[in-house]
This record gives structure tokens, C-alpha cells and sequence, in this order.
């Protein structure tokens, strides 16, 4: 039985099993307590060992990062913070660890917990962290399912490079040292595997397109690739996306969409991982005490996971939002370090500050100038901007970046060829809207940057299990 059941359990002197990791074990007199934890939850089941009722060589055993079964009665407890322990009457240990285990019970830097990232699942706060990923992931299935969406799964290697979205990671089975050549001296990647140039995906929109102009609606959701050298606490290399594309859809029910999907998943959260919430609540806030007063955020981890939940997002339009920004006390004080004009890329010192400190809730931006748009969003009427929205969150910028998608094969076509993509690369992708072209839209949102908001982290390296950044894959 799991010591999550167990602790719900009414104690009637029944005989249980405990199996897990030892967090910590202090001796008061005759009498020692060990606490065990098993990643069920976040709580502890203290063990009671009593007298000499264990061999006292197998008790030295027991220290911190061992693994025991103990085996005894489930009672009462009398000590304050736990209803129920479990009186020892037997101890195995499974393996032991000595003081040189890493995780001992005190407080580490994120910066050290990384790297020990092989062990790091054994505090309470990566224990509570990944809980809570596996909520969520579990809550976007069950959102999409219960909506009538399909789970498509998209391939992991593709041969287009169309997308613009970063740097792409190769696949190959050439010899790198030495690659067989084309007459002109290139490599010749008619001999690599695929008889052709392949790398690591990063989005699976394009083929999700395919499937939603069929299936009507479809998610995918699954690991994609970036080789961009961004070392931000918001950039991973390798990071799972989720990606719903709707026929039908226009900008505004895409819109509606992914604010009643993020709501639900955070819902979901709530209502299902309250105490790993309240330990990350409470983790917050003792963080935040080093900081100076400005710096603290001014809700707790759960007000603000409830505010997003029951306020409408903010939406409005790029150029609206550009106005904002020019008649902003930051931009007139020239605080901004990025100039702000009609154009530019928003950075994340603007969507922050539309956030965070002019609307003081979730934003969703639309109809962005078309050229720091994918060539596949649909053009608006006006032929400068396009049909696309960016959902921003506070502490985090861009959490959902989607479209409605150019349906017009010609308006398409001419689109693909001005940023210089071969027609012939994606001609795939061109038939869809030759035979049966539909409106739809779709959006990805970043399920790292999710997980970031929903557990108040701040690193995006902290969500992810095993992160893969710049310089660094070790586990
Ligand atoms: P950013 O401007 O933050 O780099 P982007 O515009 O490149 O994001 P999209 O290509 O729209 O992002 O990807 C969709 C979503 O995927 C983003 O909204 C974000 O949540 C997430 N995302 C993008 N790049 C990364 C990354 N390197 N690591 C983790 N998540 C990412
Ligand atoms: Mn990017």
C-alpha cells in the first residue's frame, strides 16, 4: 500500500507495510522516529521504534537515503502532525546510504539540486513538482478528450524546415568525419538514411494542420526541439508542446479555447494537488522574504493560480497594445531597454509590463504585423497584419503562441515563396488547401511554461526532469 492510502487509513491496530525512503531519523531516549516517504505525497509516515523491538544493527542501517520496508501496527499518533504512524516490529533495509548521500534535510540551491538532478526527485519539492506536471499532463488529455478532440501523434523527425520557430537539431547517420560529397562539393544527403536532410521537429503544427482538416479536431502533444542558444530561464532545448488545431475555428473561438483550456488544466491543479500546492505556496514565500519589498509578488502562489482561473483573460490587438506601451511611464523614462514602435517584436520587458503592471492579468494579444509572423497565419484584410494571438502570463511572457491559419492557397503560396520557403518542400502541406480547404486555428503552448506558473518555480529547468540546454545533457 502506498503511504498516501495508508494516511487516510482509520488505525485499528492493523499490521501494514511501508515501503520508501528515509527523509530523517532522531532518537529521543529509548525511542526513534524515522520518517519515510515514498513520492505518493508529500506527507511523511512516521515509523516508531520502541525499546530494543529492532536489532540495533539494522537501526544504524537506517539513515537518511536509505530505503527500509518497515512492517508493524498502524495507530494512533500522539505526537502533533501526523494522524497515524506505524509502531516497528520489523525492519528491512533494501539499500543503505551513508553521509555522503546529497539530499540531506536541510535547505539546497535550485543551482546544486540541479546538479543533482539524478536525486532531486527525492525532496519534497521536486517530489511536489513532478505530482503536479503529471496533473497537469494528466488534466490536458482529459480536457481534449471530454471536448471531442483527438490525441494525434506527429512525427518526432521531419524533413521540413519550414517553420522558422529556431535553429533545428540534425538527425543523421552520416559519418561526421567523413560525409560523402555531392559533385559541387556539398554533402550528399541523398545517401543519409532518410535520402534526404532530416532534423528533430519543432512544432508538429504543419502535420497537425493535415489531421484537423479530417478529423475536425485534434491535439497533439509531445517533445520538440529547438538548438537556439537562448540561455533564459524560460528556454529549454528539448520541451514538450501541446498543440490543438481546430477546422472550423476562426481567431475568436481559438482564442476562447485555449483561455478555457488553460483555465481548466489549472483548475484541474487546484482541486487535485492542494497539498503540493500549499507546500510550493508556503516554499514561495519564505523565498521571497530575501527579497526586497518591490520584488515580492503581491498574491501568494494560490491567489494567483485562482485569479487566472476566475478572471476573463484581457484580449486586444498588437497595435492597441503598442500604443499602451508608447504612452507608458517606462517607455517615457526610457526604462525600456528595447525601443518601442509599431513592428517590433515584443520582448519581454513589454509583455511584461502589460501583464504585470497594466493589466495586472493573462493577455491575449492579436493581429501582429505579418512580417514577424510564420508565413502559414492568415493576412488580415488590411494587408499588414495577421490573424495571430499570443497568450501573456504574469512572471512568465508568452505561455501560448497560435493562429488562425492562411486558408487561400494562392494567398499561401505567394507567402511561402516572398520568405523564400521551396514550394516543393511542403507540398504536402499546399494540397490541404487545394482539395477541401476549411477555415482553422490552433495554438502551442509550451507545457514547461505551464508547469513553471502553475508550481510558482521560476527556473524552467526545474519542471522538466532531465533539462537539455546549451552545454548541457548530463543524465
Ligand atoms: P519565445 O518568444 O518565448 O521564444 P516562441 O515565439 O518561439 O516563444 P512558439 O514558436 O510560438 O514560441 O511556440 C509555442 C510555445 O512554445 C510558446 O508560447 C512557449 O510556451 C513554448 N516555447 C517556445 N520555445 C520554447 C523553449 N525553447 N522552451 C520551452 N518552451 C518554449
Ligand atoms: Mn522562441
Amino acid at each position: 500500500m502506498q503511504i498516501k492510502e495508508i494516511l487516510t487509513l482509520t488505525p485499528v491496530q492493523q499490521e501494514v507495510t511501508v515501503k520508501g525512503w528515509v527523509r530523517t531519523k532522531r532518537g529521543q531516549a529509548a525511542v526513534t522516529f524515522i520518517a519515510i516517504n515514498d513520492g505518493s505525497t508529500i506527507h511523511n509516515i512516521q515509523a516508531v521504534v520502541e525499546g530494543n523491538n529492532i536489532n540495533e544493527d539494522t537501526l544504524k542501517l537506517v539513515t537518511t537515503g536509505s530505503c527500509v520496508a518497515v512492517t508493524g501496527k498502524l495507530i494512533a499518533s500522539v505526537g502533533s502532525g501526523q494522524a497515524v504512524e506505524v509502531k516497528a516490529e520489523k525492519v528491512e533495509v533494501y539499500g543503505t546510504a551513508d553521509e555522503t548521500f546529497p539530499m540531506q534535510p536541510k535547505r539546497h540551491s535550485m543551482e546544486f539540486l540541479r546538479e543533482k538532478a539524478h536525486l532531486r526527485f527525492r525532496t519534497n519539492t521536486f517530489g511536489a513538482i513532478f505530482r503536479i506536471r503529471h496533473a497537469l499532463a494528466f488534466a490536458i488529455h482529459k480536457y481534449f478528450n471530454d471536448n471531442g478532440f483527438f490525441y494525434l501523434h506527429t512525427p518526432i523527425i521531419t524533413a521540413s524546415d519550414a517553420e522558422g520557430a529556431g535553429e533545428m537539431f540534425h538527425v543523421t547517420t552520416l559519418d561526421i568525419k567523413n560525409p560523402p560529397k555531392t559533385e559541387t562539393g556539398d554533402i550528399d544527403y541523398k545517401e543519409d538514411f532518410f535520402g534526404r536532410e532530416t532534423s528533430l521537429t519543432v512544432s508538429g503544427q504543419l502535420e497537425g494542420e493535415l489531421g484537423a482538416l479530417a478529423l475536425s479536431k485534434i491535439y497533439t502533444f509531445g517533445p520538440t526541439f529547438r538548438a537556439e542558444n537562448s540561455n533564459t530561464t524560460r528556454h529549454l532545448a528539448e520541451f514538450w508542446m501541446i498543440e490543438p488545431e481546430v477546422a472550423f475555428y476562426e481567431l475568436e473561438d481559438n482564442m476562447t479555447l485555449a483561455e478555457d483550456f488553460v483555465q481548466y488544466v489549472i483548475k484541474y491543479a487546484l482541486e487535485n494537488c492542494a497539498d503540493d500546492l500549499a507546500f510550493l505556496e508556503k516554499r514561495l514565500l519564505d523565498e521571497e522574504k530575501n527579497k526586497p519589498q518591490n520584488e515580492r509578488s503581491d498574491m501568494s502562489l494560490i491567489e494567483k493560480l485562482r485569479f487566472v482561473v476566475d478572471n476573463k483573460f484581457e484580449r486586444l490587438t498588437y497595435t492597441e497594445a503598442i500604443e499602451i506601451l508608447l504612452k507608458s511611464k517606462p517607455h517615457k523614462e526610457k526604462k525600456f531597454q528595447y525601443p518601442v514602435e509599431w513592428g517590433i517584436d515584443l520582448q519581454s520587458e513589454h509583455e511584461r509590463y502589460l501583464v504585470e503592471k497594466h493589466f495586472k492579468k493573462p493577455v491575449i494579444l492579436t493581429n501582429y504585423p505579418r512580417e514577424i509572423k510564420a508565413f502559414y497565419m492568415k493576412q488580415d484584410a488590411d494587408g499588414k497584419t495577421v490573424r495571430a494571438m499570443d497568450v501573456l502570463f504574469p512572471g512568465i511572457g508568452e505561455i501560448i503562441g497560435g493562429s488562425q491559419r492562411e486558408d487561400d492557397y494562392e494567398k499561401l503560396l505567394s507567402r511561402v515563396k516572398e520568405v523564400g520557403i521551396d514550394p516543393e518542400n511542403i507540398w504536402w502541406y499546399l494540397e490541404t488547401r487545394k482539395f477541401g480547404s476549411a477555415p482553422h486555428a490552433g495554438f502551442g503552448l509550451g507545457f514547461e511554461r505551464l508547469v513553471l506558473f502553475v508550481t510558482g518555480m521560476t527556473n524552467i529547468r526545474d519542471v522538466i526532469a532531465f533539462p537539455r540546454t546549451p552545454k548541457s545533457a548530463e543524465f
